[in-house]
């Protein structure tokens, strides 16, 4: 809901303290969110940005009608505003506000409205948004009493709005709502400052665009800068400078005598306008015209609806009468005046009834009933004197220059990491990127991307054709990326992608869609008819990696893949290894390569430009090199694949911590009878599905050991969530591609975990367990048989476990009892998964029958919750293991974590 009508009339319900008409105005938001918010994407977040604002303005002021701030310290001074009669509404909403937790609620609710919307506004990249937000935020802090951090908004938001704005009602309005709270915040130059900027723009605007529109904001902000000069020159002459308030009183003259003579008789915005003029006259001595005004005025406010007006008009019209020596009459008026105030939390218009009452009451020579108003003026006079304000108008300006200043410095920041080209952040961006994402220990994947032979098409399409190109494809890699990659533009033809917490394979799958849809792209539209085709490399990062190895690692791949034939993404594993020195020589890069007998880019390629062409490589031409390591290979290492050659042997950790790309070059010490090294760069090519499997030879060569896509796992169990959340935290530390899991966790630890991680958290409530952080790609499927109701914790945790570990799981609940017979003869429940876990504690004998019934691998799991004499699981084991059935293998009581992992182990397989 950006500002327009439908905000107006909430904005003006909340002014108003009808909290319950602005609640349902909210509510039919909701329902419709009216044109305005359906006028483009950006605003759909913004209107909700703006809502949200409304409702924590909405809050905010509940909370105050029940005596508390935001922080839920109670409100006791006066300015609180009581309703002298509350309304039925109200007098239920302050019931409702009756039990303290309700009230933490509610200012939790409104802070974190408050957050969201402030990250909305910073989001859109709009600095006229971002400023209208801040000030509406402002005035929800004062609301709150917060001054300080009101004042922090108010400051930013003046920084924001650059003078070079263009005119528009948002900017008024924004201007406008800035002056209220700098003359909240008792900064009345400053107030005064933005209104005129506020009036100026209205009047641009209307010279811009003339209508009713336009008329009816020239009106409304010269009442507001009318109604503050009046103010001011009081101010003048309470402080005996009378020559100097003339001014500001004859300039609220001609401004209301202007406003009013360009409203139609009929106008609502007439009697804020005649309100002034009553003001400016008393102020200029003319205090019969004034009274006659004033009261006239006071007959027409519509008590209800406008209150604050209301408020400012008596306080007028009994200056008026005091002023002309009618003190009864005027002790009426500001006496009503002040109950207004107070009741409706207006403090400036408060402290001028304040006064008045006390010197009217004083120059009657009644001390005692002068006497109240006078402490209760002073008690505010002293708050308003705080010697923070002057501090204020100093700090606002130093701050505000300050601000504008880093923007400056912000924008030249652009230029200087942006490519003018694409417009993607440049070379020198991506390297410093790079260099923070790595030392933060963070494992991000980097992809360099090359466009095959680009000099081709710079002569096909010339300069500007090949311009084009470039910017396409940049568009096709940002448009193929998640958000939170980055596409950078690193030079000529040649672009780097940044995928934080991405393993290679992750990142290897996003490149071949991403070569796949600009192969198809259709070219012909930018007058470019030969193909168009990337080649790209990818590495992920290892501990220790700087970023050169690392860019290094992707090019050395990015150029296997142009060797190999273009058009094609090349991957190399996490353990980094180089070209075998009796494998082929480096050769230039070749014009017109061959892969395996396709017909590839020799029909396109230029001819005759110096390289010559080069035997057909294949994948296996890049193999596993020896470590530069004295150390001689031991007998026991393990051969991979078909490759007789013998694994490096692992240094010792020393050596690994002193990071850099050498230390990439070995494979980890494997487990004997453990996991097989990983082999190198694995060619995907146009024809080739990135996610099917490799098959043969390859499938052994290429796949990651499974333990690599293993969690870590933290018991919940008798450990603090405090403990655990730092023990997750190590774990992402260790092994950032991998996901921390908690078993056997209490609510609150999973609460904490997901709040601190958010985004990164996967949970499961039925096995209160978590996993945090990046989850593998599922490969292979596994079963979840869960025998009884009592079981569903444990199984539910089999199947979390295996879910995160890198598989599908699906649970089957209820499988045991009268239900079997029905499940079984629906043939689905075993068809086409890898493993089978049952999960039983009452029905035990359940995985012998299940055994019986498949090829697969059964996992019978006992628990300990199927059945009161089930001497804590020890039955259901007993059971499980005796029947002995054939390929069933029985897990430890209640131990979901290890059959989950077991299972996802042989589905991945
Ligand atoms: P390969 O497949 O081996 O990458 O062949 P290629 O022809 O693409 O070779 P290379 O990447 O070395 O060529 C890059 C070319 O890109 C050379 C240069 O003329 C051209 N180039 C560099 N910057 C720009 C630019 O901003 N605009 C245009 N149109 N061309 C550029
Ligand atoms: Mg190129």
């Amino acid at each position: 809901m950006p500002p327009g009508i439908l905000h107006e009339r909430v904005s003006s319900a909340l002014t108003n303290w009808h909290l319950d008409v602005a609640e349902s105005l909210l509510a039919d938001a909701d329902a419709d969110p009216g044109p305005a918010a359906t006028a483009g994407a950006p605003l759909t977040s913004l209107s909700r940005a703006w809502a949200d604002t409304l409702r924590a303005e909405l809050l905010v002021r509940r909370l105050r009608m029940a005596g508390l701030t935001l922080l839920g310290d109670p409100i006791d001074d006066a300015t609180t505003p009581v309703p002298a009669e509350p309304t039925a509404d109200e007098a239920a909403t302050g019931a409702e506000l009756g039990t303290r937790s309700q009230t933490a609620d509610d200012a939790a609710t409104a802070i974190a409205l408050v957050r969201s919307a402030r990250a909305a506004f910073d989001a859109a990249d709009d600095d006229l948004q971002r400023a209208a937000g801040l000030a509406r935020h402002a005035r929800i802090e004062l609301l709150s009493r917060r001054v300080d951090a009101a004042m922090d908004e108010a400051v930013e938001a003046a920084s924001l709005l650059d003078p070079a704005l263009v005119a528009s009602p948002l900017l008024v309005h924004t201007l406008g709502a800035l002056s209220g709270v700098l003359a909240d915040l008792e900064l009345m130059p400053l107030a005064l400052d933005y209104q005129r900027r506020a009036h100026h723009t209205a009047l641009r605007l209307a010279e811009d665009e003339p209508g009713p529109a336009s008329l009816a904001l020239v009106g409304d902000s010269a009442s507001r800068l009318a109604a503050l000069c009046a103010e001011v020159g009081e101010g003048l002459l309470d402080d005996g400078i009378a020559d100097a308030a003339d001014p500001h009183f004859t300039q609220a003259r001609t401004l209301a005598v202007e406003t009013l003579a360009g409203l139609p008789a009929d106008d609502p915005h007439r009697p804020t306008a005649e309100v002034v003029l009553g003001a400016a006259l008393v102020g200029l001595g003319e205090h019969d015209a004034a009274v006659t005004a004033l009261q006239r005025v006071v007959g027409q406010i519509p008590a209800e609806q406008d209150r604050a007006l209301l408020a400012s008009a008596e306080l007028a019209l009994g200056r008026a009468l005091r002023r002309q020596g009618n003190g009864t009459a005027a002790d009426d008026h500001l006496a009503h005046a002040l109950a207004l105030s107070t009741e409706h939390g207006l403090p400036r218009l408060r402290r001028a009834a304040l006064r008045e009452l006390c010197t009217l009451h004083a120059d009657l020579d009644d001390a005692a009933r002068a006497l109240p108003y006078l402490q209760a003026y002073l008690a505010d006079e002293l708050d308003r004197v705080d010697e923070r304000r002057t501090r204020w108008v100093e700090l606002f300006g130093r701050r505000k220059s300050l601000l504008e200043t880093e923007r400056a410095a912000g924008q030249l920041r652009r230029q200087a990491y942006e490519d003018p080209l694409t417009h993607l952040p440049n070379r020198r961006y991506a390297e410093g990127r790079l260099d923070g994402l790595l030392a933060a220990g963070a494992a991000p994947a980097l992809a360099v991307v090359d466009i095959d032979h680009f000099k081709s098409i710079n002569d096909a399409a010339g300069h500007p054709g090949g311009d084009a190109v470039l910017r396409a494809v940049a568009q096709l890699l940002v448009d193929g990326v998640r958000d939170t990659d980055e596409v950078c533009r690193w030079a000529g033809d040649e672009f780097v992608i940044l995928l934080p917490d991405t393993t290679a394979e992750q990142g290897e799958r996003a490149m071949e869609r991403i070569r796949s849809s600009i192969a198809t792209n259709d070219w012909s539209a930018l007058g470019v008819d030969v193909p168009v085709t990337i080649s790209a490399g990818i590495a992920s990062a290892a501990r220790g990696d700087d970023r050169r190895t690392l860019f290094a690692a992707a090019d050395g791949v990015l150029y296997d893949a142009k060797r190999s034939g273009r058009d094609r993404v090349v991957r190399l594993s996490g353990v980094t290894q180089t070209r075998a020195e009796d494998g082929p020589p480096e050769p230039p890069r070749p014009a017109a390569p061959v892969f395996e007998g396709e017909l590839l880019e020799s029909d396109t390629a230029p001819a005759g430009d110096g390289e010559s062409p080069e035997a057909p490589v294949t994948v296996t031409d890049v193999t596993q090199q020896p470590p530069v390591d004295p150390t001689p290979a031991r007998p026991t290492d393990i051969l991979f694949g078909d490759d007789p050659r013998p694994v490096p042997t692992p240094r010792n950790e020393e050596d690994d911590a002193a990071g850099g790309f050498g230390r990439l070059l070995v494979e980890p010490v494997p487990a004997p009878g453990g996991p097989r090294p990983m082999r190198t760069g694995r060619v995907v090519g146009p024809a080739e599905d990135a996610a099917t499997p490799d098959d043969g030879a390859q499938v052994a060569a290429t796949r990651s050991p499974v333990t690599s896509a293993g969690p870590e796992v933290v018991r919940g169990a008798g450990r603090t969530t405090e403990q655990v959340l730092a023990l997750v935290r190590e774990a992402r530390r260790e092994h950032p591609d991998r996901p921390a899991v908690v078993v056997g966790a209490g609510a609150e630890t999973l609460v904490a975990l997901a709040s601190e991680h958010d985004a990164y958290t996967t949970m499961d409530h039925t096995a209160m367990a978590a996993a945090v952080g990046p989850l593998p790609e599922p490969r292979g499927r596994v079963a979840v048989l869960c025998a009884g109701s009592g079981d569903a914790p444990v199984a539910a945790e089999v199947a979390f476990v295996a879910r995160v570990t890198g598989t599908e799981a699906v649970r089957v609940d209820d499988v045991g009892g009268s239900r079997l017979q029905a499940l079984l003869a629906d043939g689905s429940l075993l068809a086409d998964v890898d493993c089978v876990v049952v999960v039983a504690g009452l029905d035990a004998a359940l995985a012998t029958t299940i055994g019986g019934l498949t090829e697969v691998p059964v996992v019978a799991v006992p628990t300990s919750t199927g059945q009161a004499g089930g001497f804590g699981g020890i039955g259901a084991l007993l059971t499980m293991l005796n029947s002995g059935g054939a390929g069933v293998v029985v897990s430890g009581i209640d131990n979901g974590y290890a059959a989950g992992v077991f299972a996802a182990r042989i589905a991945r397989r």
